[in-house]
């Protein structure tokens, strides 16, 4: 289920006066490849994510993964198909961290829990979270409840994955290890679009790298 990502002259403007945020945005990722943008905050960064997700209208350009096209018409048609780890993790505090798995999956899928499972089972025990799969996300550290976020996206099957500054919220020390957990998600073909002002990271994952100039994307 691999496509590339690609995001053509994206408008995205909050009031009438003034520069867009998003004035014309571009870019593409292919499957497999990471691209990360850096900026400062402010610079609508997490608007990006949030219109390529699906989870904001915007006012025009469009964006494409495979057969799937959003317009400022159809602002959600990759909703669903395009994985979101947020920046502040967002979880369910009332749901276990497998609950918080199966959620989307029983809600947007319509799939049923035997099955939906089997698939957040195996992805927790891949990012060493099967210990903790009844636990409650307020009894996790920072590091675990990204992993969670990561696994919930990851259940849905996504062809693209976007991570919202994903350091942000970290140890120091963990740093290295959601840079490897970027290049292990990049390994099985999916395309990603990693937001952060942590240039560290940004070289550590980036097959290209691109700063944020007046709602464009300059190399
Ligand atoms: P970043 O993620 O790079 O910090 P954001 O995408 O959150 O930046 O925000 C970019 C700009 O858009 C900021 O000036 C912010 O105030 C504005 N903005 C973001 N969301 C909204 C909103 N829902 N309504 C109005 N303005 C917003
Ligand atoms: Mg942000």
């Amino acid at each position: 289920m691999s496509a590339a990502l690609e995001v053509r002259d994206l408008v995205k403007r909050f009031t009438a006066e003034g520069r867009p945020v998003l004035d014309g945005l571009s870019l593409t990722a292919g499957p497999g490849e990471v691209v990360v943008v850096a900026g400062p905050s402010g610079t609508g960064k997490s608007t990006l994510l949030r219109c390529i997700a699906g989870l904001q209208p915007f006012d025009a350009g469009t964006i494409r993964l495979g057969e799937r096209r959003a317009t400022a018409q159809t602002p959600a048609a990759l909703l669903g198909a395009v994985g979101l780890v947020f920046q502040g993790f967002e979880l369910f505090p009332h749901l276990s961290v497998r609950g918080n798995c199966l959620l989307a999956l029983r809600v947007v899928r319509g799939e049923a829990d035997a099955v939906a499972g089997e698939r957040v089972d195996a992805l927790l025990a891949q990012l060493g979270l099967a210990e903790q799969a009844n636990a409650f996300p307020a009894t996790l550290s920072g590091g675990q409840r990204q992993r969670v976020t990561i696994a919930r996206a990851l259940a849905m099957e996504p062809a693209a994955l976007l991570w919202d500054e994903p350091t942000s919220a970290l140890d120091p020390g963990l740093r290295t290890s959601v840079a490897a957990l970027i290049r292990g998600v990049a390994a099985s073909n999916i395309s990603q679009l990693v937001v952060t002002h942590d240039l560290e990271v940004a070289r550590a994952v980036g097959n290209r790298i691109y700063r944020f100039v007046e709602g464009r994307l300059a190399e």
